[in-house]
């Protein structure tokens, strides 16, 4: 089932999330239909509190990228198979240069900037069938899993950008919060005003 994603402006973007067991109600069906919810709008990553549950998971798919011509063969072939849940995630270590990258969010359409962002991470979090891995990240793969884990500590990307950039598309966030923007799956916004009948 699609999900609708909720937009910029609501608290539970905005919360730090919580861990969660084996146990949780529904989990299976949950990372359905947020896979689901995540390919119908193309995004290459989605997180729990964008369906509107303040836990610690999110996936990523960034098969997208293996059409992406200005990446090596190399570099297309590890990220059309890198689809993964990340249940409890913990970034342990985050190094290298910052470089910058043009990110987006399903929870922000039609707002891309650039993001700087350290190159490489070490992550802990234990997967759909809570099996423990720690992984070394690098690249598109790591970027990708630094804005999804952001998610789950109530932090967005307009965060990471210039206070003269946040100036420029103050506006344009507000009307996103208000509904006021054109796209084509469902969303669910904080501040749509009900036609009163
Ligand atoms: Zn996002």
């Amino acid at each position: 089932m699609i999900l609708p994603v909720i937009a910029y402006g609501d608290p539970i973007l905005r919360k730090v999330c919580v861990e969660i067991d084996k146990d949780y109600p529904d989990l299976a069906e949950l990372i359905e239909n947020m896979k689901e919810t995540m390919t119908n709008a193309q995004g290459l990553g989605l997180a729990a509190p964008q369906v509107n549950k303040a836990i610690r998971l999110f996936i990523v798919d960034t098969s997208p990228f293996a059409s992406d011509e200005e990446l090596d063969d190399e570099q297309r072939a590890s990220l059309t198979n890198f689809k993964k849940v990340f249940i409890n995630a913990e970034i342990l270590k985050e190094e290298g240069d910052e470089w910058a990258f043009n990110e987006g969010c399903l929870s922000i359409p039609d707002i891309r900037e650039d993001v700087f962002r350290q190159e490489k991470i070490t992550i802990e979090y234990v997967d759909e069938n809570f099996e423990k891995h720690t992984e070394v990240l690098d690249g598109l793969a790591a970027r990708v899993v630094q804005h999804e884990y952001d998610h789950t500590e109530g932090i967005l990307f307009t965060d990471k950008i210039s206070s003269l950039k946040k100036r420029l598309i103050k506006k344009k966030l507000e009307n996103i919060s208000k509904g006021k923007v054109d796209i084509d799956y469902r969303m669910k916004f904080p501040l749509l005003k009900k036609n009163k009948l």
